[in-house]
């Protein structure tokens, strides 16, 4: 008898645990991605190497599978005449359904360094993305997903999205099948309670799995910066590493909040993010990625004929 109780009061916990990322972990990943001690993460540097590093640990800890023998893709980041070395982190689960039908979900881990004595943290921009990646990885890792998921964690993008131009030049699964990508970067903090999905505007069939994924976030979800009279730096369907998605003829979501006086200034620090926000923007997007691997057949037939049009 006292065991029947246990079990009855056990069972919501671990339901919970199931569903939801862990808060404790993403803010420890977080805090220490932008930490001091990584520099600012630019490409090539000993603590963008400790990152990827970490990242591929975890990667193997949640069972991810990898595409060679390892899960780095390395590549060279073009400077001007100089050149860095890169390093995409790269690992999947196989969809127990159509395993041959991808979703790529991404965050880009690197940033801009230390400049004069001042290190570029990267708090928001985009520790908070990839401590999230991870979060979902882990989800996904035990509650499998019904098509492939690849789960890409981008170097370079603040050098010009070179680690997803790598990606696509180089692609470790056939682009072809690759239905959707789903991009975070910078998702911890919004005064006004709100984060943006941006992308519903060129791919209108996405809206309603989105929505329904969204459909019981705790934060305000705005759709747009994706129409042709969002001019400049209104228009963020380039902004980040989804934009080699697009250009590729992929559809992509991305998941973001407007700039704030922190953004690619020493100040975008850990102490300046807002946890609750944040634990709810990842839940949020954890969902819609559920949502999207539910419907991800229909959003392939989508894809596809959009390219025949
Ligand atoms: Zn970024």
């Amino acid at each position: 008898m006292k065991k029947t109780i246990l079990c009855l009061l056990l069972l919501p916990i671990s339901i919970f645990a199931q569903t939801l990322p862990d808060s404790t972990q993403l803010l420890q990943d977080l805090r220490w991605f932008s930490s001091d001690i990584l520099g600012g993460r630019r490409p090539g540097s000993p603590g963008g190497r400790a990152a990827a590093q970490y990242l591929s640990a975890f990667f193997a800890f949640q069972g991810l599978k990898s595409f060679k023998d390892q899960y780095f893709h390395p590549f060279t980041v073009n400077r001007g005449n100089a050149s860095l070395s890169g390093k995409n982190v790269l690992g999947y689960i196989e969809g127990t359904e159509q395993p041959q039908i991808w979703m790529v979900i991404s965050a880009h881990y690197d940033h801009v360094g230390t400049m004069n004595n001042q290190v570029y943290n990267g708090a928001d921009d985009n520790a908070s993305g990839t401590a999230g990646l991870l979060q979902i990885a882990a989800y996904f890792s035990k509650n499998k997903p019904r098509h492939s998921i690849l789960f890409a964690a981008w170097d370079a993008e603040e050098m010009g999205l070179q680690g997803a131009r790598a990606f696509m030049q180089e692609p470790v699964v056939p682009t072809d099948q690759i239905a959707l990508n789903l991009n975070m970067d910078m998702i911890s903090r919004n005064a006004q309670n709100e984060m943006y999905i941006t992308g519903t505007h060129p791919y209108p069939f996405l809206k309603p799995i989105a929505e329904e994924g969204a459909r019981q976030s705790h934060i305000q979800i705005r759709y747009g910066h994706d129409r042709p009279e969002d001019h400049g730096a209104q228009n963020w369907i380039s902004a980040s590493d989804h934009g080699v998605f697009h250009q590729a003829g992929i559809p992509f979501l991305y998941f973001g909040v407007e700039d704030h006086p922190d953004y690619h200034r020493p100040t975008d620090d850990f102490e300046r993010i807002m946890p609750s926000f944040y634990f709810q923007a990842v839940r949020t997007i954890l969902q819609v990625a559920i949502s999207m691997d539910q419907n991800l057949d229909t959003v392939m037939i989508h894809r596809k004929e959009a390219v025949a049009k």
